[in-house]
């Protein structure tokens, strides 16, 4: 069930077709929009007002990342605050990539994504994965994020981590009207096959 390392993933060959497994894992505090997300990807209805997951789930979604190979992601959804530290554990164990999900109205959401980000790296071999911010929520008019601001961050981010060489872009997303949902999952997709596709090459 705990999702591969990036050295431990695995190719199949079927029908000529190439098949890799990774784990990817929504992060960000209650309520920002996490699992509707998942589901307006998964194609499933956005649900207005469903319950929060409990505890933590995945479902699988294929990405077609060339014409003959597919990515599986398996994409972890975490309810609230990871409380149970055995919980926390599992759920970020073996990540192969992250989006961090704040909402653009609360900008506490924001803030917390450092808290998210120490949680995500303790216990990975290293902080280089591919990484999507996702500003969601964006058909609501109140935004309390600005680009600058965002800029700044990733910046800090890249600086202060060493992050200079692997893939951390930012998105504006809203899983009501579905903008940009396909998009980051496709892009987090593909930065994810060309550095599996590194590694391989180098060792
Ligand atoms: P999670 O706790 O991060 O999994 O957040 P949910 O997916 O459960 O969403 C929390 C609430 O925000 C729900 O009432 C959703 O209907 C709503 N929501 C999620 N995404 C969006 C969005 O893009 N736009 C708007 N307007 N509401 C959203
Ligand atoms: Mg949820």
């Amino acid at each position: 069930m705990d999702g591969q390392n990036v050295q431990e993933f695995y190719l199949s060959s079927e029908k000529g077709i190439q098949r890799i497994v990774a784990k990817l894992v929504l992060c960000g505090d209650w309520g920002v929009g996490k699992t509707s997300i998942r589901r307006s990807f998964m194609g499933e209805t956005f649900i207005q007002d469903h319950l929060s997951t409990l505890g933590a789930d995945f479902a699988v979604n294929r990405v077609n990342v060339k014409e003959d190979i597919v990515l599986e992601l398996q994409i972890w959804d975490l309810a609230g605050q990871p409380g149970f530290e055995n919980l926390r554990q599992r759920f970020f164990k073996g990540a192969a990539a992250a989006m961090m999900v704040f909402d653009l109205t609360r900008p506490e959401t924001f803030d917390n994504l450092d808290t998210w980000f120490e949680q995500l790296w303790r216990g990975q071999e290293t902080k280089e994965m591919p990484i999507a911010l996702l500003g969601n929520k964006n058909d609501l008019d109140s935004h309390k994020i600005d680009e600058a601001q965002l800029n700044e961050y990733i910046a800090k981010l890249r600086s202060d981590h060493g992050l200079e060489n692997s893939y951390l872009s930012y998105f504006s997303t809203s899983a009501l009207t579905g903008v940009n949902i396909e998009g980051c999952f496709n892009e987090i997709s593909t930065a994810l096959y060309q550095e599996l596709k590194d590694e391989a090459r180098s060792m």
